[in-house]
């Protein structure tokens, strides 16, 4: 097999990497290397910045329509170009294709919403606030900003972040992830097709060395970034030293309350496809079933392994498989240490995926499904993160048992509640502490135009991603308050507070 050599993507064209530093980016079905993809020095990210200071400029100039117009544009031709995207993605991450299309499709979604720019760019204005005193306010772009971005959703998190972006007038510098790059250089590409100024949205590929001149360099005035929870600090705390406005979502553990009165068919089948989907590899996957009382726990696990034993784990490009292999081999070998300290530490292994192999290839980074019972708070299989197709089950004495399981995580992205019951519903929906809650729905992410943001060690910033927030956190609010001469009268201003000097005058609003 040739291997591709990747390129980073600046002022509208691609621009091969100059440190001799490169990352592996493998076929996860075959264990081969398929690209090798450059790690940028800290000149290269710097001219990055520099370009897209420039071309910022002219962009902001635009007006919201005619920036939204190239979104408009953009949108169709990622559409246009799904099956193609896909193909790419898929062969790089290891998801399916129509897992993939989910990716790329829940991306666009954002797009579509980007295109109401006009309209949320909207400031307020009040008129005769004080006498012959009008006060508004606009929302000005913040400059170059940029964006830091998992392997795990290659299309879709990148819009999220750069479609509000851009579409508050920003330039956007994207920091991919170096194990699937080459969905985010394609939509560089689609991005200038669509008539994108060049230069407004670049790639630069790298890792910590390109990252940290994001986080010290004083023309980025925004990060935001998705990724494991250590990095997630790291950078939220870096960027605000520096004085830069930061959202920065980590790792999950993510719940799945099952109450006795739910329908336990439905819910083994939501669970099978929440836990083991893209082989885990989802932040929103559930990774934790929390039956309440045993005999829910003891029907519940015999459905679950009955369905276990029926899933296909395929190549990404079968069309028939339930999860493909897992991104990379150290990922893959992480999760059966996992599994390993799991049996250590006493939790009950139902079914073990480590075994798995697939006919043909054999050197894939596969894992069969996992299903663990009996797991305890203390075991680190339910404390940490482990981000593959394992399934573990805590089970609860009672309702409120089940309640404290989420609220007391370390980490707080999703949960689910399964019940018939309105009233458990409503109560667990309003006292759970965690940002996203699905009742009878496994992966509750919120639609486009509502917000996306877990809470705890699971999000740092006070804004979530896309829906309203992403058009705050992207803005910088200005706020006018003015008098026109002619439109004050002779004793107007009698009563109006006098400062030191003279020409200093701060009118009272009554
Ligand atoms: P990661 O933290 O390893 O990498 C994320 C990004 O940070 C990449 O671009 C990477 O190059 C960069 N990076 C890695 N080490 C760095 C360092 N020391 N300094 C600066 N930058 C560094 O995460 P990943 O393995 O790519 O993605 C999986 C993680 O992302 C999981 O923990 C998952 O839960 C999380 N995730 C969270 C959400 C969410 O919305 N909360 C969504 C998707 C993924």
């Amino acid at each position: 097999m040739t291997i591709r050599e990747l390129t980073h993507f600046i002022g509208g064209e691609h621009v091969a990497g100059t440190s001799g530093r490169f990352g592996d980016v493998f076929d996860p079905n075959t264990g081969e290397v398929q690209a090798r993809v450059p790690l940028a020095t800290p000149a290269e990210v710097e001219a990055v910045i520099a370009n897209a200071e420039e071309a910022q400029k002219e962009w902001a100039s635009w007006n919201p329509q005619k920036r939204v117009r190239v979104l408009m544009r953009f949108l169709q031709l990622a559409q246009d170009n799904v099956d193609e995207l896909a193909r790419l993605l898929s062969s790089e991450h290891g998801k399916t294709i129509p897992d993939a299309k989910g990716d790329i499709q829940r991306g666009l979604e954002v797009v579509e919403v980007a295109l109401g720019a006009p309209h949320l760019l909207k400031g307020e204005y009040t008129e005769s606030a004080g006498t012959g005193i009008d006060v508004y306010s606009m929302r000005q772009p913040l400059g170059v900003v940029a964006g830091i971005t998992p392997f795990n959703f290659p299309a879709m998190i990148p819009l999220w972040k750069a479609a509000p972006a851009l579409a508050c007038g920003n330039a956007f510098v994207l920091k991919p992830s170096e194990r699937d790059p080459s969905v985010p250089l394609r939509l560089a590409e689609l991005f200038l097709e669509a008539g994108l100024p060049a230069g407004v949205f670049n790639v630069v590929n790298g890792d910590k060395e390109a990252v940290d001149v994001l986080l010290n360099d004083s023309r980025v005035k925004a990060l935001g970034f998705v990724g494991s929870t250590p990095i997630a600090q790291y950078i939220y705390e870096t960027a605000a030293k520096n004085g830069k406005r930061a959202q920065c979502f980590g790792g999950a553990k993510n719940h799945a309350i099952i109450m006795p009165d739910a329908d336990l068919d439905q819910v083994a089948d939501a669970l099978v496809g929440a836990a083991y989907g893209s082989a885990g590899e989802r932040c929103m996957a559930l990774s934790v079933a929390v039956p309440v009382g045993e005999e829910t726990a003891d029907r519940l696990v015999a459905k679950l392994q009955e369905r276990i034993a029926d899933l296909r784990i395929g190549t990404s490009f079968d069309e028939k498989a339930d999860f493909g292999p897992l991104v990379t081999a150290a990922a893959r070998d992480r999760v059966h240490d996992y599994i390993a300290k799991g049996v250590e530490e006493g939790a009950e292994l139902v079914v073990d995926g480590r075994g798995f192999v697939l006919e043909g290839h054999e050197n894939g980074f596969f894992s069969g499904a996992t299903l663990f019972d009996k797991v305890t708070t203390g075991m680190s299989i339910y404390r940490e993160e482990i981000f593959g197709p394992v399934l573990t089950v805590v089970r609860a004495r009672d309702y409120e048992d089940a309640l404290r399981l989420p609220t007391e995580h370390e980490y707080g992205n999703g949960v689910a509640i399964f019940t018939r019951d309105g009233d458990t519903a409503r109560d667990f929906a309003n006292r759970v502490q965690v940002g996203m809650v699905g009742v009878n729905v496994p992966i509750p992410v919120p639609i486009a135009y509502y917000t996306f943001g877990g809470w705890k060690a699971s999000g740092f910033g006070d804004l979530n991603q896309h829906g309203p927030d992403a058009f705050r956190f992207y803005t910088k609010t200005k706020t006018i308050t003015q008098r026109w001469p002619s439109g004050v009268k002779e004793g107007d201003l009698e009563g109006a507070h006098v400062a030191d000097t003279d020409h200093f005058v701060i009118p009272t609003m009554d």
